[in-house]
């Protein structure tokens, strides 16, 4: 029976629920007056119902389509402005032991190279990634007690952090490995981690359970139990997802957002990140045998409404996606993305050999970091280096009371500024430094505060003069 507040997966994701709430929606798809009402509480920015948001996503009236769209880039303006957080992925392992139908990392996968990073890689990927310009790392693991032990992560965050090359530096590691105990979110929290991120790939318990077919990853629960723990051993941020594509997008779209209402209703505080991966061709992986590929059109309306059910969560694009995607979902709610990205082990230090095989999964945007950062540009975004907000502090309910109260665009803003100034200064090609020199010019004055516009203009001068590491 659902129960938002019990602590048990079936009960928090009761299929029972998400069924009724598919058929409501479905019910409900072309009633014009219920979703006028919905948008009009949707306009209040205080977010949606699960099954609120499932009617909008069902929606089948153009006019009203066009207002959920419309809705969704104010959102994406009111609470985040105009910049584009960056990052990227560090692998640091693919052994893993589970047997995951859908990623060439499975334990049976017999063609592609098995790797491990050691300290000194982790040097080599570390200085390759600040030579690109990035501030910000989300580690990715593969399961496997004795190869990945939680020591070995936890070397490798202290290695991450240690490297300092020119003016380099990873000032925030996310850290994404598999489910685990309290007491090991307890040790990823004392290393400095940012947020936590765990996908839950689909919260339909039968498809998972067909997914995992074998490994510590195929007991539903203890996966699907994961953020309640993680919270439970200190860790303030957490970033939910889904693999759409595995399974009926409208399951996990629902089962997503029932995932965030328990969170919030349990631990105070809902995800700090959704993520959005759709399905990838892969080793050993053709997608085709995953019935449930998600069109572009209705992939950018779930990101849409997921904006208007969720305008306080920060949510993610990677290079799995083209770059005409990419530019889609962006004005319609996406505030952080990756570029420059490797999925292979080793991959920015050293262009990964053919033979050698070890990515999870092709890369649609194959641009570099600068193409992406000169890109955003050209769009009007402002790239964000910004790091700031869990080094001060900002995390879990404080964080989320200044995005509710619509304050964290305060500290966004000149941050995003300041940010890009010194990847111009270090990192940029000649034609990105000017157009971002531009956009500086044009968006400082755009800081509400006179006092924080007076010393983001001080700071961005003394960016100039070769200091670093300025933050609100
Ligand atoms: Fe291992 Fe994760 Fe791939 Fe599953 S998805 S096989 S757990 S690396
Ligand atoms: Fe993210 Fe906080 Fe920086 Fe804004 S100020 S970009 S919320 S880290």
């Amino acid at each position: 029976m659902y129960d938002i507040k019990s602590k048990k997966a079936e009960e928090f994701i009761d299929d029972d629920e998400i069924q009724k709430t598919i058929l409501y929606a479905r019910q409900n798809k072309s009633n014009k007056e219920n979703i006028q009402a919905i948008l009009k509480k949707a306009k209040e920015y205080k977010g949606l119902s699960h099954r609120e948001a499932a009617v909008l996503l069902e929606c089948d009236l153009d006019e009203e389509n066009q207002k959920i769209f419309k809705l969704a880039k104010d959102i994406k303006q009111k609470f985040y402005g105009n910049r584009i957080v960056m990052f990227a992925p560090l692998y640091l392992s693919n052994y893993c032991v589970n047997g995951c139908l859908y990623c060439p990392y499975h334990y049976k996968n017999k063609n592609i190279m098995r790797k491990k990073l050691t300290r000194e890689d982790i040097i080599k990927e570390v200085t390759a990634l600040q030579d690109m310009g990035h501030k910000r790392l989300a580690i990715e693991s593969g399961e496997d007690p004795v190869n990945n032990p939680i020591e070995y992560i936890l070397d490798c965050i202290k290695t991450i952090y240690s490297v300092k090359h020119k003016n380099g530096s990873i000032r925030r590691v996310n850290v994404n490995i598999a489910a685990t105990t309290v007491e090991n979110y307890r040790k990823l929290k004392e290393a400095g981690i940012g947020t936590y991120i765990l996908f839950q790939e689909t919260y339909n318990k039968k498809a998972y359970e067909k997914l995992h077919p074998t490994g510590p990853k195929s007991n539903y629960a203890y996966h699907t139990e994961a953020m309640d723990r993680a919270m439970e051993g200190g860790i303030d941020d957490v970033g939910v997802g889904v693999l759409f594509g595995l399974n009926m997008y409208r399951y996990d779209f629902v089962g997503l957002l029932m995932h965030a209402e328990h969170l919030e209703t349990t631990m105070g505080v809902g995800p700090h990140t959704i993520s959005v991966p759709r399905i990838r061709p892969a080793d050993d992986i053709n997608p085709d045998d995953f019935s449930n590929a998600v069109p572009d059109e209705i992939f950018e309306k779930i990101v849409a409404v997921l904006r208007i059910a969720v305008p306080y969560t920060g949510m993610i694009i990677s290079t799995r996606e083209s770059q005409k995607t990419r530019e889609r979902v962006l004005e319609l709610g996406i505030s952080q993305i990756s570029g420059g990205s490797k999925t292979s082990v080793g991959g920015y230090a050293e262009e990964e050999k053919e033979e050698d095989n070890s990515s999870q999964f092709e890369v649609e945007d194959r641009r570099t970091l600068d193409e992406v950062v000169n890109w955003l540009l050209k769009l009007g975004y402002i790239p964000s280096f910004c790091t700031a907000c869990y080094r001060e502090g900002r995390t879990g309910d404080r964080f989320m009371s200044l995005v509710k109260a619509g304050q964290i665009a305060n500290c966004c803003q000149p941050n995003a500024l300041m940010t890009l100034k010194e990847y111009l200064m270090d990192y940029a090609s000649e034609d990105t430094r000017k157009k971002g020199d531009e956009i500086i010019e044009n968006e400082i004055s755009n800081i509400v505060s006179d006092m924080v516009r007076e010393i983001a203009v001080k700071n961005i001068a003394e960016i100039e003069k070769g200091e670093r590491d300025f933050r609100f």
